[in-house]
């Protein structure tokens, strides 16, 4: 087989068999295809598509070109979930301690912060001791004990994936769907886990940019993932807004030891109660959603989800008075108000932007292996649709010493926009893609 016939092959939008498919992958890691070979092919991609089999064996060829995580030896069903990367999002830090209280085994890999998106490892990161890089026996047994094992995507797992992202970066081929769904899923089944839930969200603060192409790449992962015999559901949530009120890592864990506490965001403490709700119910098909939602909702006011959320940090090493006393998570040393300048109603609150303010006061990274502030960010007072008064608290921002606040302040300024009609919400949950087809949740 030669790669510029398959190159010629998928220009002209024919499909190829699954032996092609493992031929590109292998030649590549073998390094038999050269870079310039493979990015002409995914710029082929780009253009022509794949059809849901080339996707599938891309995805099982990509997993398999590493280790695949085999958590047998943990009892039950394994759940695993997986966001595309949103602004404010500590959805994982609350609804992964939720189901593990209900007895569900997490067993999860997590990301660095992404552009404008923040990643669950560097949240952790912000609690002192706290360690992500855990040993597969390690991260295995603390499964089977606690029920919970959060980890650091490692890079024997889906190499492939990490080795072609890294070219589609650099030539213009990261959005393309069946690319990004073999991506997400080839790790998702490198980590091995029985059933995965999925947050695919759109709008600016997202990586898709509507609603749509959002439905699509549910749609494409949860057929990738039953096809590979992991049973896959996939929500499709609004990312036009922030989803909680802190944005920058040790603000977000505070804000998920709020939730847990019971306090904190409505909007965010909703959403974790409804996925959390939707991994109850993967996990034990026999559920139905009243029953479901009545067992998180006691999971999370009797205290259970927080102590299991306790027990987590405590088990990797981290500082478990954090529950109780989070100024143990550190404090920015500097700090700058912004106050409503006239009154009205908070029409919107731009998630990319208020994303890229907090990188710019230090919460996140320019550059791949660029240092962070773990105590920088912003902390939203008021959300879309309040009705505010002049001279109103809107927002905090967190930064170090040297840090000049003020671009990130014309941004935060910038991304809020107020009127003087209050406007419809934005809606957060749209509907689940699973195996039966789309549900709307309208
Ligand atoms: N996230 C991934 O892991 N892969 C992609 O291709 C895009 C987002
Ligand atoms: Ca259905």
């Amino acid at each position: 087989m030669r790669m510029v016939d398959l190159i010629e092959k998928k220009k002209q939008g024919d499909v190829h068999d699954d032996a092609e498919i493992r031929h590109i992958v292998e030649g590549y890691m073998a390094e038999k295809i050269p870079d310039y070979q493979m990015s002409a092919w995914l710029m082929a991609v780009w253009f022509r598509g794949l059809s849901k089999a080339e996707t599938v064996e891309l995805t099982l060829a990509m997993a398999q070109s590493g280790k695949i995580l085999d958590l047998s030896m943990i009892e039950g069903v394994k759940v695993d979930k997986h966001s595309t990367g949103g602004v404010a999002d500590t959805t994982t830090l609350i609804v992964a301690p939720l189901a593990a209280s209900l007895g569900i085994k997490v067993a999860k890999m997590s990301g660095r912060g992404l552009g404008f998106t923040g990643g669950t490892i560097d949240k952790l990161e912000s609690i002192p001791g706290f360690r992500t890089a855990l040993g597969t026996e390690e991260f295995i047994d603390q499964v089977r004990r606690i029920g919970l094992a959060i980890v650091g995507q490692t890079s024997d797992l889906a190499p492939a994936d990490g080795k072609i992202y890294a070219l589609r970066d650099v030539s213009a081929t990261v959005d393309s769907l069946p690319l990004i769904a073999a991506s997400v899923m080839s790790k998702k089944i490198a980590a091995g886990a029985d059933k995965i839930l999925l947050d695919v969200k759109f709008g600016s603060g997202a990586f898709m940019k509507d609603i749509d192409s959002a439905k699509e790449l549910a749609r494409l992962m949860v057929e990738i993932g039953n096809s590979a015999g992991r049973q896959t559901a996939a929500l499709v949530t609004g990312m036009a807004e922030p989803l909680g009120t802190a944005i920058g890592n040790s603000l977000e864990v505070r804000e998920a030891v709020e939730v847990l506490s019971g306090a904190g965001n409505m909007r965010l403490r909703d959403f974790c109660l409804f996925m959390a709700a939707r991994l109850l119910m993967l996990a034990k098909p026999e559920w139905n959603s009243a029953k479901a939602a009545a067992a998180v909702r006691k999971a999370l006011d009797s205290g259970a989800a927080l102590a299991k959320f306790q027990e987590f940090v405590v088990a990797q090493g981290g500082d478990g008075r954090i529950t109780t006393e989070p100024d143990r998570l550190g404090v920015a040393e500097c700090s700058q108000e912004i106050r409503v300048d006239r009154e009205g109603f908070i029409l919107g609150m731009d998630s990319a932007r208020l994303g890229n303010a907090a990188i710019l006061l230090g919460a996140g990274r320019a550059k791949k292996n660029d240092g962070i502030d773990l105590t920088a960010g912003i902390r939203l007072h008021r959300r879309c649709g309040d009705f505010v008064q002049t001279g109103e608290l809107l927002a905090t921002l967190y930064f170090k010493g040297g840090v000049d606040p003020t671009p990130a302040r014309r941004h935060i300024e910038e991304a809020i926009a107020m009127g003087t009609t209050a406007k419809k919400e934005n809606r957060l949950v749209i509907g689940i893609m699973d195996e039966t087809g789309w549900n709307s949740l309208e």
